[in-house]
């Protein structure tokens, strides 16, 4: 389990200390005299045992806070007001550079109608959902990563540049599965893990997809819903995970529904859960539609059912649909 001790972070300190005295040596920067004061500050705080906790209330400073920035001396509820506005702007930018990561909304791939939903509860989310055009068809990816907010963005973003990177490589779905949680497994926190959905559609209906510990894909055929079967672990809990990889050809009109669990487990005032036999229900009654229309009466009906309901988690749905 890769933490943080306070050894390593005592010499990461000293580490950024000797470098900075270096710097400001060279160079009569008043910013650098800051920075080292700020430095000198948490080693006295590491010195004293008090190190990550807010200089105001005591309380400890935020996890994800603190790992990108160990000099933070304030929990969020006591930042200044123009420090609250930088972290609002760099919310906003996070949020802008996440959009731009995801497919375009103008999904087009010959033989195949898609459509999906991406809803981040806060500024950022850690759903992942992903296409990359491959020979003859392309590959999707669906998924969902541990933890919320800023935390869980970075690691959608890392676990998107894992799957594209060996998607261009011309492995089997197989080899991709199992390549992509050894190398989540051996660059993430013990912690940390992601589930997800990996597939490949073909321009001929062909269908091979595996499942690492996600939502089962509910597949509408004929008027029908039925869950698929295919199964394995998260990426990243254990390196040496294989997984099975389910193959299955749609008819036209035939269409497969992805959903995270901001969907199936949104609560109504009453403490109920959405729940996969509702879902199941609602694309029953919309068989035929297109795959937008699939995904938007989803929402509509988790709407109706949440009646208002602040939304707990991320939520992302998607539709594949043969044409
Ligand atoms: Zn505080």
């Amino acid at each position: 389990m890769t933490t943080v001790t306070d050894a390593q972070l005592r010499e990461q300190l000293f580490g950024r200390r000797a470098r900075l005295q270096a710097a400001s040596a060279a160079a009569a920067d008043s910013g650098l005299v800051e920075l080292l004061a700020q430095v000198d500050h948490a080693l006295a705080q590491v010195e004293a045992g008090s190190y990550g906790r807010c200089d105001v209330c005591g309380d400890p400073i935020e996890a994800d806070r603190l790992a990108a920035d160990p000099l933070v001396r304030f929990c969020i509820d006591h930042l200044t007001a123009s420090q609250r506005r930088d972290l609002e702007r760099d919310l906003e930018t996070a949020a802008r550079i996440q959009a731009a990561l995801l497919p375009g909304r103008e999904l087009s791939l010959p033989g195949w109608d898609l459509g999906y939903r991406y809803r981040p509860a806060g500024p950022v989310s850690g759903d992942y959902v992903d296409l990359v055009p491959a020979s003859g068809g392309a590959y999707f990816a669906f998924g969902d990563v541990s933890g919320k907010g800023i935390s869980a963005s970075i690691l959608m973003a890392h676990l998107q540049a894992i799957l594209r990177g060996l998607a261009a490589g011309g492995s089997s779905l197989a080899e991709l599965l199992v390549a992509a949680n050894r190398i989540f497994c051996e660059s993430t926190l013990a912690s940390h893990y992601a589930t997800a959905v990996i597939g490949r559609l073909d321009g001929d209906g062909a269908v091979e997809l595996g499942n690492a510990g996600h939502w089962s894909p509910l597949l509408l055929a004929g008027g029908r819903v039925r869950a698929l079967t295919a199964g394995g672990l998260p990426l990243g809990l254990f390196c040496g995970a294989h997984y099975e990889i389910e193959r299955l050809r749609l008819a036209p009109g035939d269409a497969l529904v992805l959903y995270t669990d901001g969907l199936s487990e949104s609560r109504n005032a009453d403490g109920e859960e959405y729940g996969k036999e509702r879902l199941s229900a609602v694309l029953e009654r919309a068989n035929g539609a297109t795959s937008a229309e699939l995904v938007e009466a989803c929402l509509a009906d988790l709407a109706s059912f949440t009646a208002g309901e602040a939304a707990g988690d991320d939520l992302t749905v998607m539709a594949v649909r043969r044409v």
